[in-house]
């Protein structure tokens, strides 16, 4: 059975999205039809006007409408550590532990499948804000994978040839984990990540 055009083309938008199957998409779509005109309307807005307004910040990457944004803005930080990440969504997430320094986000998946030269990333706004000579840290906060495990490693090198002092978010085993069934990479971060006890 064929369903009408404007219908099955909605149906295939949402599919595109991350984590949207097929039957999710179709009810979706089945739910956006029953929506009120109006509010149907405000949400095709919302998806166009977020992404023509929202770009990443020049300083830090982060997701703004405003250049700098807020949290470059933000005089109350410490100006002395800066916190880098893979993605901006990984800010979003870091600000929730109470951390109030700077960041940066690379804001391009590394992978290391796709054979992509690491002399490639742009650290051009890096090294301009670290020219300013205020960071004394630069914490590294990639995924614990291997691609995360890469990059930590090349960015570390980078950095300290600069004599940046470069630190790692602690990785090890989630509450609730189980030793047993942990993979490697989390096992050797624990034990190199061990604290004595006291
Ligand atoms: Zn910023």
């Amino acid at each position: 059975m064929r369903l009408a055009r404007p219908l099955e083309n909605l149906i295939d938008r949402l599919q595109k999205l991350p984590g949207i199957g097929p039957k999710t998409a179709q009810r979706l779509a089945l739910f956006i039809l029953k929506m009120p005109l109006d509010e149907a309307r405000q949400l095709a807005q919302a998806i166009v006007a977020a992404r023509e307004k929202v770009f990443p910040c020049s300083h830090c990457g982060f997701l703004t409408d405003e250049d700098p944004c807020i949290i470059c803005r933000d005089t109350a930080r410490d100006r002395t550590m800066l916190c880098m990440v893979a993605d901006s969504s990984d800010i979003i997430a870091l600000e929730k532990s109470g951390y109030h320094g700077q960041y940066y986000a690379l804001n391009r998946n590394f992978n290391l499948m796709d054979d992509i030269d690491l002399g490639d990333i742009n650290l051009k706004p890096l090294n301009q804000l670290l020219a300013q000579g205020n960071i004394k840290e630069v914490i590294l906060a990639f995924n614990p994978d291997m691609d995360g495990e890469v990059l930590s490693r090349y960015l570390a090198a980078t950095l300290n040839r600069q004599g940046i002092k470069v630190t790692r978010l602690a990785h090890g085993l989630p509450v609730g984990g189980d030793i047993e069934f942990a993979d490697e990479i989390t096992l050797r971060m624990a034990i190199e990540g061990r604290k004595e006890c006291i």
